[in-house]
């Protein structure tokens, strides 16, 4: 009797990449592959790939810790997952990153952004009375949130753009950021001298896809390479902190993933490099879900192979939500660079206010550890902000020539598409947006149900005897 030619290691739910229906899949394992198997009774069969790297998968699906709660939960269980959005209360983690999206307009037309923005959309900015009710349904829901993501469109050209950001300042947000492409950075001084009386506790997320012109121009459409680097000399003059944030697609720009690396240790204000793998949504093209996927796992194997700085104990699944997150972390100290998630206990990374460190044999170094993750930082020290940063791990205690400034962080995001979706996985999603309604939803289902009036068709699927094709697309910055 012939074997399977796979291995079935579980099995979820999905939606058909072509319909949306909610439908059965069995996660399978091949040649160290990960993919998806579904069966749609209408569209029937699909393959995806969703990881390139079997061992790393099956160490996120053992990263498990209980999910956080909000403190409000905003619609009932009524459709099931993921048509109750949200956050419902079968959601499974409150928002450690929540976006606010204070226009649809922007000074560029990227073919690949998955909120469609453009000059044409320019007249949508968002009132400041909305924005201000949007921010207060992310304190209702958290409290003290945790990162506070101003976004858009480009939130620069809001014409109220400061008062947003006092807005914010005004609310107890531990971390604020914004995310921009950095045009208005590159090109108004006053602008950029404005932008550093928010520090400390903001962060410019920094479009930065390449060191290329090529890989720009296919991605943005024009070749920004001279508005990303007057936008960095601007923000390393200021010192204002500073996240890249590289929108990675295979075969275009996932060999430039260690040069990226090397030039944002280089930069003064750059406090680490975010990696996202491009989704199927929004003005991209067509292609094979079962082989041309980007996924979390390569991004990850990419940087172990061009970035000598880490080993892999030191790209770790991020507990809270291990599918979707990877960090590592290091300590940038007198130009020296030590990776430090690999120092810790997994345990400890796990369990979070659990206090056992494992040393290295570096004496220095361990006494810096010892600082760094010990318990009973001091509010308004610069040890907040490094403990905010890592909210996700234990809490931890600075010593003063520490700051955030010493901390460079390497973050994978993956988000979820009708291909890769996966129920059990985005019910732990962390990653939020604000619905203008007042609504908490989360990132990826916003953009496949309930972006720009796509509710409307939602209503369809919630009956499913009367499914239909839906149009899928998804937010900005792509
Ligand atoms: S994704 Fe979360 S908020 Fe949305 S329906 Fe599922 S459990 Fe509820
Ligand atoms: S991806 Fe960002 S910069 Fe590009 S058009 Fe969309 S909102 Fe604008
Ligand atoms: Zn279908």
């Amino acid at each position: 009797m012939p074997d399977r030619p796979y291995l079935f290691y579980e099995l979820t739910n999905s939606l058909c990449a072509a319909c949306l229906r909610k439908v059965e899949a069995k996660v399978v394992i091949q040649d160290d592959h990960v993919y998806l198997h579904k069966w749609c009774p209408e569209h029937r069969f699909q393959r995806v790939l969703i990881s390139t790297d079997a061992e790393y998968y099956k160490l996120t699906r053992q990263t498990l810790k209980p999910g956080q709660m909000p403190l409000k939960y905003n619609t009932p269980i009524k459709y099931g997952c993921p048509y109750d959005c949200g956050l419902c209360p079968d959601h499974e983690q409150h928002s450690c990153l929540t976006l606010v999206e204070i226009t649809d307009g922007c000074n560029l037309t990227c073919p690949i952004c998955y909120s469609e923005s453009s000059p044409r959309r320019a007249a949508s900015f968002r009132s400041l009375e909305q924005i201000e009710f949007m921010l207060d349904c992310v304190v209702r829901n958290e409290g003290e949130p945790d990162v506070v993501q101003i976004s858009g469109g480009e939130p620069t050209i809001h014409p109220d753009f400061f008062a947003v950001l006092d807005a914010a300042k005004r609310r107890p947000i531990k971390h604020l950021m914004l995310n921009t492409n950095g045009i208005r950075i590159a090109r108004d001084a006053e602008f950029a001298r404005h932008l550093a009386e928010y520090m400390p506790r903001f962060e410019v997320y920094l479009q930065f896809d390449s060191l290329r012109p090529a890989p720009l121009r296919e991605l943005r459409g024009e070749d920004l390479t001279d508005v990303r680097g007057r936008a960095l000399d601007r923000l390393n003059e200021h010192n204002i902190s500073t996240t890249l944030v590289v929108t990675l697609k295979k075969g275009l720009n996932d060999d430039e993933i260690g040069d990226i690396i090397d030039f944002a240790l280089k930069q003064r204000c750059v406090r680490g490099v975010t990696f996202q793998p491009i989704q199927s949504a929004g003005r991209l093209e067509q292609f094979d879900p079962a082989r041309d996927r980007l996924t979390l796992g390569e991004i990850r194997q990419q940087i172990l192979k061009q970035s000598p700085l880490f080993k892999p104990a030191d790209v770790v699944p991020v507990p809270c939500h291990p599918d979707c997150l990877a960090m590592a972390y290091a300590l940038k100290l007198d130009g020296c660079v030590t990776p430090l998630t690999g120092m810790i206990d997994p345990q400890v990374l796990l369990h979070g206010e659990g206090n056992t460190i494992m040393y290295e044999q570096n004496r220095a170094l361990r006494d810096q550890l010892f600082a760094l993750f010990s318990t009973g930082a001091s509010p308004g020290s610069a040890a907040t902000s490094l403990r905010q940063l890592l909210c996700c791990l234990p809490l931890i205690a600075v010593p003063g020539h520490i700051t955030y400034d010493n901390v460079f962080r390497i973050l994978i995001m993956q988000f979820l598409d009708p291909h890769n979706f996966d129920v059990r996985s985005v019910k732990k999603t962390c990653v939020h947006i604000v619905h203008p309604d007042g609504r908490i939803i989360p990132f990826d289902t916003y953009n496949l149900f309930y972006r720009d009036g796509r509710e409307r068709q939602l209503d369809r699927l919630r009956e499913p005897e009367t499914l239909v094709p839906l149009t899928v697309g998804g937010g900005g910055h792509g």
